[in-house]
């Protein structure tokens, strides 16, 4: 097997910003793995947030891509999880790169969708659709952005909240959009308290659910907003990897991975099994990435309750295409054989 990796700038179609910062050019790695004549495509998109930078990633992958190189076997996914494991504990990001362009690839040599691989069927109209999200701006510019997001008819928006008026941008969206629905991010923005008072208010506006109203680091306050909210709550940075959600299943109502977080489709599929054996509902939800790695995230959708893997569109242009989108529906269907990320 070859295997190579390049990062690429990735710059986006407006600044976007959370509680924690403002991203106006993503980057992401690009991983490719070559077997039998078939390239396979990933792509890591690291996040501070858990350690990860593009230099952290381009560190990593050598020995990353040696493990690969020397297992020989692209089918077998799980030794080279278990030899990577031995490598590096950390570097999700990294090892969603590898993972997911052996996935594509394994797809591509036998010549079936990964989601056929995943045991799933491409009907079903119970897929659900990707939110679209809106990023912290002026109170207008929000508005006029989720205006712009139902006029593409994407059903579902999620708004970044963790600002001064977070009620105030809720309610002024709601009027501008009555049919969609709206989810909020805290991204861990708020105390307990304001958690449950925003939480309370939030409900009379109609939001599905809030996603991570306070901080990972304290679980204890996690619990205290899930038993007094009125509204679903979902878990994002406090659920990283499959041994996370024992420990948040008396806390959230949804668990939210990520490839990026988990290390990749592998253990991914082992988070959803988690979940469900914990009671809780799962979204996959995705970084700024390019379709090298969101078009692998897309065929988890028949395992799903909600998703979130809008991270390709809110880039300005991405080199890779991944399952066409329409209504904010990907149509995995469509895909032939892999991932179904291709170069553009
Ligand atoms: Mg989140």
């Amino acid at each position: 097997m070859n295997t190579r990796f390049e990062t690429v700038s990735l710059p986006l179609d407006v600044p976007f910003e959370i509680a924690r910062g403002t991203t106006e050019t993503a980057e992401n790695v690009i991983v490719e793995i070559e077997h039998d004549g078939e390239i396979g495509y990933g792509a890591a998109a690291p996040s501070r947030r858990y350690g990860e930078t593009t230099a952290t990633v381009e560190g990593i992958l050598p020995e990353l891509l040696d493990v690969v190189e020397t297992v020989g076997d692209p089918h077998a996914r799980r030794t080279i999880a278990d030899r990577m494991k031995t490598v590096t504990r950390e570097n999700p990001a990294a090892k969603a790169a590898v993972d997911i362009a052996l996935w594509d690839l394994v797809g591509k040599l036998l010549s079936q969708p990964v989601y056929r691989l995943l045991g799933c069927s491409a009907a079903g109209d119970d897929r659900p659709p990707t939110s679209f999200t809106i990023g912290i701006d002026d109170t207008e510019t929000m508005v006029e952005r989720a205006r712009e997001a139902a006029a593409a008819e994407y059903p579902v928006l999620k708004l970044k909240l963790g600002t001064d008026r977070d009620i105030e941008i809720v309610s002024a969206i709601r009027k501008a959009v009555p049919e969609a629905i709206l989810r909020v991010d805290a991204n861990e923005a708020w105390t307990p308290k304001e958690a449950v008072e925003k939480c309370r208010k939030l409900d009379s506006y109609g939001v599905e659910f809030v996603e991570q109203p306070v901080g990972a680091d304290d679980p204890k306050a996690l619990r205290y907003v899930y038993e007094r909210s009125p509204l679903p709550i979902a878990a994002d940075e406090s659920c990283r990897t499959p041994a996370d959600v024992p420990a948040i299943a008396d806390r959230c109502d949804i668990a939210n991975l990520k490839l990026m977080k988990t290390g990749g489709l592998t253990p991914a599929v082992e988070l959803i099994h988690a979940a469900r054996a914990h009671g809780l509902d799962v979204m996959c939800g995705c970084m700024i990435e390019t379709n090298a790695s969101i078009a692998a995230a897309t065929h988890l959708l028949p395992l799903l309750d909600y998703a979130d893997l809008d991270g390709s569109l809110l880039l300005e242009s991405d080199p890779y295409a991944g399952a066409p989108v329409s209504a904010g529906r990907f149509e995995v269907e469509n895909v032939d054989r892999g991932t179904g990320a291709t170069l553009r």
